[in-house]
């Protein structure tokens, strides 16, 4: 599907783009291309895609993976994609709004992948969701704002490194990213693009309490991100247990988040898990 194609099917449905719902449709063959390659997809692959929009990322997946699972919340493009994919049972289409979706599925998404142009308004809830599932996705590629990108994907230190970053790096680790440019989209979006690529970590067993444990230290750490981490962790564990926790990960007490890594907050997080708390979690 090319840009003459998409201006065609909009113009023969009078369909008016509503920008809140970051309606921004790729039409670049290359890109297309480059983000369905990036899932490495096989013909047994089970792909949840959200946000399908018109369909043209869909159309690749359908070709290349077993089956595709789309929740797309405009009930107008849940239309167009009924009529394009009719009769091709392995397409299987939910009109919902997929952040609410999410959070009710209970799915097992172990053997699946997830290959989403996101909506960009709530790219950032809806990455953090799926890395976060008990059961996540073996890979992920998704594309949002580069700005959202460089936070998921960026080192301890920097100013892009913070709750995004961690939420994402529990159970998974970026393996590529590359941008896409803004004359890819119809209509061009305000802002850069670029897709990542993450894949899930080799099993992590970590025990009970501390995947929740790790996602409160690493809010509340940076709930304020020129405070001492010790001060903030302080308002939800013991003094005493976060002092013993920071030391026990080989963390200084003046420390700050931003200079913590993923594998400090696990053992912050191990260590806490068992601690009572004083109920104050972000
Ligand atoms: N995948 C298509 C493409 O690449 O051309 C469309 C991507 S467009 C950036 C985002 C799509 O997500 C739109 O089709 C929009 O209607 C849909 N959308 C927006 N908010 C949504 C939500 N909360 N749940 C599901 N779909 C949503």
């Amino acid at each position: 599907m090319n840009l003459s194609d998409m201006r065609r099917l909009l113009a023969s449905r009078d369909l008016q783009l509503t920008k809140s719902l970051g309606q921004n449709f790729l039409h670049d063959g290359n890109q297309l291309r480059r983000i369905a390659g990036a899932a490495a997809l096989e013909g047994t692959d089970r792909i949840l895609e959200i946000g399908p929009g018109l369909g043209p990322l869909t159309e690749l997946l359908l070709a290349g993976a077993g089956e595709v699972t789309a929740v797309e919340k405009d009930g107008r493009l849940v239309e167009v994609l009924q009529e394009r994919f009719l009769g091709d049972d392995r397409f299987h289409l939910i009109h919902a709004d997929a952040l609410e979706w999410i959070r009710e599925e209970e799915r097992d998404w172990s053997e699946w992948k997830v290959v989403s142009n996101l909506p960009y308004s709530v790219g950032s809830p809806i990455l953090v969701e799926l890395a976060l599932a008990e059961r996540p996705a073996r890979r992920m590629v998704v594309t949002l704002q580069a700005e959202v990108i460089g936070r998921v994907a960026a080192r301890p230190g920097t100013a892009e490194y913070g709750v995004l970053t961690l939420l994402a790096a529990l159970r998974f680790s970026v393996s590529s990213t590359f941008k896409v440019p803004r004359e890819c989209f119809f209509p061009a979006p305000d802002v850069e693009s670029a897709c990542a690529v993450l894949d899930r970590r080799p099993a992590l067993e970590l025990g009970p309490g501390v995947a929740s444990a790790y996602v409160s230290a690493v809010k509340a750490g940076f709930g304020q991100r020129r405070k001492m981490m010790l001060k903030l962790l302080a308002e939800v564990w013991p003094r005493e247990a976060v002092e013993a926790a920071m030391t026990g990960a080989g963390v200084a007490l003046t420390e700050r988040a931003e200079r913590v890594s993923r594998e400090q907050f696990v053992e912050i997080a191990r260590r806490l898990a068992g601690a009572p708390s004083t109920g104050n979690h972000p």
